[in-house]
Parts: structure tokens; sequence; C-alpha cells
């Protein structure tokens, strides 16, 4: 049987141009019948018509018992089609009442017929297709968990089967760290089964009672509602954290991925009590990451005004570089042979109109977070260069200008052109340029970095390692990275004298870096006695409190009029240089 063919529906639509047949299919019927049941009745009367050979009292009396007859059976007819076609009629109110209410149908199965298949067909259509839906819209497809709202209707459920005694809830939210690098790096298929694997991973885990669900595109929530103590939620949160550290194989590809946690825990009485679980640990979870990820952290009150100042600085830093908010601070490097400035670093400031200074560690991690990093730090580039080579023609000797550049500036395809560009722009020599970057955000793709390095020393800018010691310092990479300088961490220089493993770090990157014909800075010196170490173990320079805070261009200029007059001795004007920096 063809079911596309629609010669079959010729009558029926041919009839479904009368206007009073229109919307209704038992009138249609009702019709055909009526008209079917006349047919014997007409042709009698035809026949009286068109012969004389009866008489008139004959004539009426036949016409008038056919007329009765042909009444009769049609009532009968119209009577008894109207309930044969119930099933029809039934099948028809009931496919709308489910699509009004999403009332389930009960119509009868027992019938064989075409009529009977209808009825039991759409029973069961209907009946399947809302397990469908239900399933569709209350569990994600790619790993058959519960979504978010399915996950609080049934924490809400298992609480109300515990009757009064509200129990105490554990709710923890895991969220995989850097998902959209790790996005940007799968294709669609192995970063689908990569979540399919990290949600088993999870479900192996678990234990029968706890509920877990996939409520984000990186984010899966487990709810415990029989929570004995609160090491039972630690333990499990480490658990997990091991868990899916370990790398996994998707089809050939090795994937490293670590997740982080938040935890909140609570007595919920209500649908909003899940709510406001869920919002905590997301909180939490936001905490974890920003800690330095692959950890979990339970959700403290006080993180909520953490999290509603970084919302506040987030929004005000939104146009911040457009109203000219920010400033660049310079501090010296000193060489500390000769007690010359030998170079400056570039250190942005936020003069917000209301809150006032804002140092960079507050801000730099929301605007690389956002992205503004980008245009900012290249706003920082040109005015360093502009200032560098203003001093210059001001008459003051060249001087290396140390810019920092953040890992979304190093990603940029155009970062190299850029830099080209700026130098042009600010008619700096690239010798006085010096870019720091740190070993983290190489180490992200190696040979994309050497490459990048490369380019910029190519264009006659050299480059810094900034933080030396406390990333991965390994020999092998720092072999590869065309750098000219590393720059030993402020917090080995902190207690250099103090604690012998600061110190045997400091000397083992002073030795390393001579090795490698690097010149080597140490940071945050704040005291004669860093300083007298440092130089004598052969470090090439110096920078920190001691010798100056950073301070704005104008506060530079006495420092660097010293310094070229010879002037600037050391220790004796280290004195006069901190009140310099105090002052401004
Ligand atoms: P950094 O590159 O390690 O910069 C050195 C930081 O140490 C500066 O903090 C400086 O004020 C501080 N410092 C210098 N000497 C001493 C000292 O003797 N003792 C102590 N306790 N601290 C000292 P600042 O200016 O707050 O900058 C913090 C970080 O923000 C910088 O660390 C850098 O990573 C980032 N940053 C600053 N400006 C920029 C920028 O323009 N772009 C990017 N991407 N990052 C920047
Ligand atoms: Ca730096
Ligand atoms: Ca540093």
């Amino acid at each position: 049987m063809n079911l596309t063919h629609s010669r079959n529906l010729h009558l029926y639509s041919s009839l479904d141009r009368f206007k009073f047949l229109k919307n209704s299919y038992i009138a249609k019927i009702m019709m055909v019948a009526f008209l079917g049941t006349h047919i014997p009745l007409l042709a009698l009367l035809f026949s009286f018509v068109i012969s004389n050979s009866f008489s008139l009292a004959m004539t009426l009396q036949v016409l008038s018992i056919a007329l009765v007859a042909t009444l009769v059976g049609t009532a009968a007819t119209l009577y008894a089609l109207k309930y044969l076609l119930a099933p029809v009629i039934l099948t028809s109110a009931t496919l709308r009442n489910y699509l009004n209410t999403q009332a389930l149908p009960n119509l009868p199965t027992q019938f064989a017929d075409e009529a009977g298949t209808l009825m039991a067909d759409t029973t069961q259509t209907l009946h399947e297709l809302d397990k469908l839906i239900h399933y569709i819209s209350n569990y994600d497809e790619l790993t058959g968990l519960p979504n978010r709202e399915l996950f609080r209707i049934q924490l809400h459920q298992q609480l109300s089967q515990c009757g009064n005694a509200q129990p105490l809830v554990g709710l923890l939210l895991i969220g995989i760290d850097d998902f959209s690098t790790l996005s940007q790096s799968l294709d669609r298929d192995t970063l689908r089964l990569f979540l399919r694997t990290f949600a088993q991973r999870l479900k192996a885990c678990l234990g029968p009672s706890l509920i877990l669900a996939h409520v984000g595109p990186e984010e899966f929530a487990i709810a415990q509602t029989d929570i004995t103590t609160i090491e039972s939620i630690i333990t499990l949160a480490q658990l997990l954290l091991s868990t899916q550290a370990k790398s996994s194989s998707i089809e050939g590809t090795i994937i490293r991925a670590t997740a982080s946690i938040g935890v909140a825990m609570g007595d919920i009485k209500d649908a909003q009590g899940v709510d406001q679980l869920l919002q905590h640990a997301q909180i939490a979870l936001q905490h974890a990451k920003q800690q330095g990820r692959q950890q979990y952290q339970f959700y403290l009150p006080e993180m909520n005004a953490q999290l509603q100042e970084r919302l506040a600085l987030e929004n005000a830093l939104d146009g911040a570089l457009e109203r000219g908010e920010f400033c660049v601070y310079y501090q010296p490097l000193i060489h500390l042979k000769s007690g010359k400035i030998a170079a400056l670093e570039a250190l942005i400031r936020w003069r917000h109109p209301e809150w006032g200074l804002i140092y960079p560690d507050k801000f730099i991690p929301i605007a690389e977070a956002n992205g503004l990093i980008v245009p900012i730090g290249e706003w920082v580039l040109r005015t360093a260069c502009a200032q560098n080579h203003g001093w210059q023609m001001a008459g003051f000797q060249p001087l290396r200008m140390s810019v920092n550049l953040s890992a979304r500036q190093f990603e940029q395809a155009n970062l190299v052109a850029v830099v080209d560009q700026i130098l042009k722009e600010t008619a700096l020599a690239a010798s006085d340029l010096e870019l720091e970057v740190t070993e983290s955000f190489l180490m992200g793709n190696i040979q994309r970095s050497v490459d990048t390095l490369n380019q910029l020393r190519e264009l006659g800018v050299s480059v810094a390692l900034d933080d030396f010691g406390t990333g991965y310092s390994s020999l092998n990479y720092l072999n590869r990275f065309p750098v000219n300088m590393l720059k030993i961490d402020r917090s080995f220089v902190q207690d250099i004298t103090s604690n012998p493993n600061s110190a045997a770090i400091s000397n083992a990157i002073i030795a390393l870096a001579q090795s490698l014909n690097l010149s080597i800075t140490a940071e945050g010196i704040e005291t004669q006695e860093q300083l007298n170490y440092l130089l004598d173990k052969g470090c090439d320079e110096g920078q920190g409190y001691y010798f100056s805070r950073p301070v704005p261009a104008e506060a530079i200029l006495p420092l660097l009029t010293a310094s070229f007059q010879e002037k600037l001795q050391l220790p004796e004007t280290a004195a006069q240089l901190l009140q310099f920096s105090k002052a401004s």
C-alpha cells in the first residue's frame, strides 16, 4: 500500500470543499450515507415519472411506503455509522488531549481491524514518544546522565523520602580544568568520547545512593544525602581528583585533563535550597580554579564577597583602557657591579576613579581570562616603548625597557608583527626592548613558543624568562628556548640569607645561567644582605625595593640623572632612592 498516495483522498478532499462539511468527518460520512440510501427511492420516483402505466393512487402509495422505508433505513444507517466511526473520533480527541495536556491515552487495544490498530498503535506510540521526550528533556544525550533539571528533581525526591529528619546534603560540583583550551585542541568526536569517559570515571567512584548529573558542558554534580562525616566527602573529592588526573587514551589521542571540585554542604528544605546549594558549589568551584586548579574547595560565605569583588572589577575593567584609567610605573634593574641602571621594567597600574590605585595582581588575571589583556598589553608595550624613546630624545643614554607579556598575548598569531609595528611607530631600537615571558605559558606548545621567540630575537628584541625557579625549570627545555636572561623569582631572593634551600636554588640558577651564557637578574632585593649575597655569587642585575619601588615616569627622571652622572653609588644612594619611591 502506498501511504503517500493521495488519490484515495479525492472524495474526501472534494467533500471538504463544502463549508458545512469542513469541520466534521462524521458529517462527510453521513452525507455520503444519506445520498446512498436515497438512491432506491429516487430510482423508484424516476421510473414512476417516465412510465404512465400506474394509477395516481398506486403511485402515491408505493412512493410514500418507499419514502418512509428509505427514511427509516437512512436513520438506522446513520445511527450505526456514527457508532462505527467512534474509534476514529476517539483517537482524534485523544491525540488532541495529549497535545494540550500531555495526558497519556488509554484507548482499547483488543481490536484487530484497521480502526482497532489505529487505537492500539496511537496508544503505544504516544506512550513511547512520551518516554523519549522525558528522556531528551531530562537526560544528557552525550553521557546518559540526568541533566540539571532532573538532578534537582531527584535530589528533592530523595530528600522528601527522609520525612522530617532533614539530613545534611553534600554537593560536589566537578569542573574540567582549562576546558576551552581542551575543546579547541580536540575534534568534536574525540571531545564527546572524552566527556563520556570522564562521566564513566565519575560513575565508577560512586555508591548507589549518590546522584550524579551532567549539569553544564564541562560540569558534573554529585549529591549525597546520607553524609555521616565530612571526612567521607573529602575522601570522595580526593578519589575523584586522583581518578581524573590519570591520562586517557581516546582513539589513539592521549588526553591529560584534570578537574577541580567545589563542595557545598547544608540542609535543604525546598527546591530553592537545591538551587542555593548548587550556587554555593559553583562559587567554591571557581575558587578552586583560581587557587591553581586540580583541587577541591569547600564553600565559605566569604567566597561570595570575593566573587562579588571579582565581578565588580570585571565590570569596571570593561572600557577602562578607553577611559584612560591605566598608567605605567617603572622599576629600575640595577647593574650590580657598576650600580648603574641597566634597564627599567614597565609595570601597569590601574587608577580607578573611585577605588584608587589597583595593582596588577588584582586585575591581570581577570583581563587574562576575558581576553582584555591583549589590547591592554599592547597599550603597555606602546607606552613603555614611547617613554623609552622619549628619554633618549631628552639626552639619556639608551636603556633596555622590559615589558611583561601575558600568555594570551603570546598566543596571538600576530604578536611578532605587533611588536615590530610598535617599535617602528615609537622609533625605538629593537635592542632597547626586552620582553618578559614565563615558562608556564611557553610550555603550552613548545615548538610554537620556540618559533615565536626566535622571530622576536630576529627582530632584535631580547627575551627574559620571568619568575624563574617557580615553574618547570627543565634544563632540557631551557636549552631550546632562545632567551637572553633569567630572572630569579622573588620568593627565593626573599629568604636567600636565611633559608639554605632558597640559597641553594638561587646558586643553582646562577650557575645554570652562567653555563648557558645567559644574563641573570634577581627580583625582589630588599636588603643589603641579599644584595651582598647575590653580588658575591656573580648575579648580573638586581631589582627590588632596596633600589626603588616601581614609580611613575616622572619619578624615574632623578634616578636616571643620578645613574648617568655616575652618582648612583650603592649602597649609599639606596636610601635616597627609597625615599623617592616612598614619596610616590
Ligand atoms: P613580575 O613581572 O614578577 O613583576 C615584579 C613584581 O614584583 C612587581 O609587582 C613589583 O612591584 C614587585 N616587586 C619588585 N621588587 C620587589 C621587592 O623588593 N619586594 C616585593 N615584595 N615586591 C617587589 P607588581 O607591579 O604588582 O606586578 C605584579 C605582576 O603583575 C608582575 O609580576 C607581572 O607578572 C604582572 N604585570 C605587571 N604589569 C604587567 C603588564 O603590563 N602586563 C602583564 N601581562 N603583566 C603585568
Ligand atoms: Ca616581570
Ligand atoms: Ca617576576
